[in-house]
């Protein structure tokens, strides 16, 4: 069964005006709707026919692609089921669309897609982060193809236009429901989008326009690096579809974590242990910091988690010539083993200073405790 011609349906010349498209219509579809037609059984069928040819004539785009590639273009095709639901439309369809799709406009192509991003976690040393690191990775990715210069097809051919979707990239279907009309628009399935298909596909990459590869990148890496941090290689992620632009690349930081220094953020934290000597009568000490050893003077009478500050011997600040503090946290050992001899100086110092060592009066279980530390030869 062949389709009428839309002008034929309505009555109307092809060059008719919105206003005589919009006139012929109201007077057929009165004529023709089931409602008041209930005696002819082809009445629904003209009403249907007759509403089709108007939705069509009436949008300024269907109209000129109807002009254009007459019933042959799919995104015009309406075969949606019974007429049942037509009387919820008195007025035409135009509300739906406007609701669904904005109004005007008909289906806009997906166009070439941008490619993707990549990610990269790339693990780097303390030193690295704080001094700042030069590394060449390798990133597994594709690029666009150098046979085609990313067209997909072979050299001297170019991609035809889609004849399933006639280069708008989408397919309609029209459905009657309850509610009213549907108008549902996917992506071409012919194209996957583009509009265009390749007839001669490109050797080298299977018309993909693009072919896989390991890319080695060098990457500059900031002192003051911190976990978490993200480098944005601008165009070093996945090729784009034909003729898109690449994705970013992101290398995000991974730092190894330190013996000896701690962080947080720019300042740098660790642990120094001297002597109960060397805090109550004072002393000088050496201290490693990122660069050197510094000395670092620790008064009398220095307590246990004394906390001092070497000014600018942090982490250097990202983008900045300033570096944070290094905080040197004081830890008092208390000597495990003395001889003797020791033990009656420290006796006579703690007589001095009006404290008695009550090691005569550990309790039973202290002193039974001992004997097993040294039955078992525990330090
Ligand atoms: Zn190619
Ligand atoms: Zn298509």
């Amino acid at each position: 069964m062949s389709k009428r011609d839309y002008y034929e349906v309505l009555g109307v010349g092809k060059s008719a005006s919105a206003d005589e498209v919009k006139r012929a219509y109201r007077k057929l579809a009165r004529q023709f709707h089931p409602d008041v037609n209930k005696d002819d059984p082809s009445a629904a069928e003209k009403f249907k026919e007759v509403s089709e040819a108007y939705e069509v004539l009436s949008d300024q785009d269907k109209r000129s692609r109807y002009d254009q590639f007459g019933h042959a273009d799919p995104t015009a095709g309406f075969n949606g089921g019974g007429g049942a639901g037509f009387q919820d439309f008195g007025g035409g369809f135009g509300d739906i669309f406007d609701m669904f799709f904005g109004g005007g406009g008909g289906g806009r192509a997906r166009g070439p897609q941008r490619g993707s991003d990549l990610q990269y976690n790339l693990q780097i040393e303390f030193s690295e982060a704080a001094f700042g690191v030069e590394k060449e990775i390798e990133i597994p990715r594709s690029e666009e193809c150098q046979t085609c210069h990313g067209s997909g097809s072979k050299p001297g051919h170019s991609p035809e236009t889609c004849s399933v979707c006639r280069g708008t990239g989408t397919q309609e279907s029209v459905v009657n429901t309850p509610l009213g009309r549907m108008v549902n628009r996917r992506t071409c399935s012919a194209c996957g989008g583009d509009g265009k298909r390749i007839t001669q596909p490109c050797e080298k990459c299977s018309g993909a326009g693009r072919i896989k590869t390991r890319k080695k990148i060098e990457v500059n890496i900031p002192p003051g690096v911190d976990t978490g941090n993200r480098i944005r290689v601008s165009g070093g992620g996945e090729a784009g579809d034909r003729g898109a632009p690449p994705g970013d690349l992101y290398i995000v930081i991974h730092v190894k974590e330190d013996k000896f220094f701690h962080r947080d953020g720019d300042d740098l934290f660790c642990e120094v242990p001297i002597s109960f000597v060397q805090a109550a009568l004072g002393d000088e000490i050496h201290v490693r910091t990122l660069d050197e050893t510094v000395s670092l003077r620790i008064p009398e009478g220095t307590q246990t988690g004394t906390v001092f500050r070497l000014r600018g011997k942090g982490m250097p600040r990202l983008q900045s010539s300033s570096r944070g503090d290094q905080h040197v946290r004081i830890q008092i050992v208390t000597p495990r083993t003395l001889t003797d001899e020791q033990k009656e100086l420290l006796r006579k110092l703690g007589r001095e200073l009006g404290i008695e060592a009550h090691e005569q009066q550990r309790s039973f279980f202290e002193k039974v405790k001992d004997g097993v530390k040294d039955a078992l030869n525990w330090d």
